[in-house]
């Protein structure tokens, strides 16, 4: 299993704090099953920014130590890149990373709005090769509001990556319904903890898988396993045909 987005790069965002704090956190991953983990520290977020190269030099430090220490688990780079006005100058000036080197890019909104521009940013990003990937669209609070402005985004060809934690309860029951309810609206793809710790965020990998196979949603459980490992091989995701999303007014279920 791969996790795609992750804070395990340390003392750089409000990941861990020190190369200890990430070791015992790898060691974890790799207790719950994860092979491989993509480094998605936050880059051009309000508080936090980690240029390519901090991760870059972070990521062969802790290589380095869990060769040393035999864990077994491969770690790719990548960014939790924040949704920004200018994100297509930050991108040609190569102040941005994708994840794992591949062509998908994991894009944060702000927690309380979309930007007016997010629409015309999808696009663009999509003419130019880059699939961007929305972390966490669950936990944004317009999309809480009103879950069709997540199928619109999705319509122009944004993907999606749904939290562990989310799915397991961990932010409560309104954001684990609201997750189940986006998962089989076919409106997620890819599955991440966004780990931050060992203790107030953790993995929860597991937890929100099994939390999907009691709801029956096997099916998803699979396909977001599959396009996670799809963004290591740099390969297309399977994906819904969009007459499998759902239609506007089905959304009054919210
Ligand atoms: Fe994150």
């Amino acid at each position: 299993m791969i996790d795609i987005h992750s804070h395990i790069l340390f003392g750089v965002d409000d990941g861990p704090k020190e190369l200890q704090n990430t070791l015992e956190m790898l060691q974890k991953a790799v207790d719950e099953g994860i092979t491989a983990i993509i480094a998605t520290s936050h880059s051009f977020h309000p508080q936090y920014h980690v240029p390519p190269e901090a991760v870059h030099k972070q990521i062969s430090i802790i290589e380095q130590q869990v060769s040393r220490f035999n864990i077994p688990l491969k770690i790719y780079a990548g960014q939790e890149v924040r949704l920004v006005g200018n994100l297509f100058k930050l991108i040609d000036e190569k102040k941005t990373l994708s994840l794992a080197n591949s062509k998908y890019m994991l894009i944060e909104l702000p927690s309380n709005t979309i930007p007016f521009y997010t629409k015309e940013i999808i696009i663009k990003l999509k003419l130019k090769g880059i699939t961007p990937i929305i972390a966490h669209p669950e936990r944004n609070k317009i999309v809480a509001e009103r879950p069709s402005k997540l199928e619109e985004l999705v319509r122009e060809g944004a993907m999606t990556q749904i939290t562990a934690g989310s799915l397991a309860g961990q932010f409560g029951k309104k954001i684990q319904k609201l997750s189940l309810d986006l998962v089989k609206a076919n409106l997620i793809h890819t599955y991440g903890s966004d780990v931050h710790n060992l203790t107030t965020r953790p993995f929860l990998f597991n937890e929100g898988l099994s939390f999907l196979e009691k709801k029956k949603q096997l099916h998803a459980v699979e396909l977001f396993l599959e396009n996670n490992a799809r963004i290591i091989e740099n390969k297309d995701f399977i994906l819904y045909e969009p007459e499998e999303l759902p239609l506007k007014k089905s959304w009054q279920i919210f």
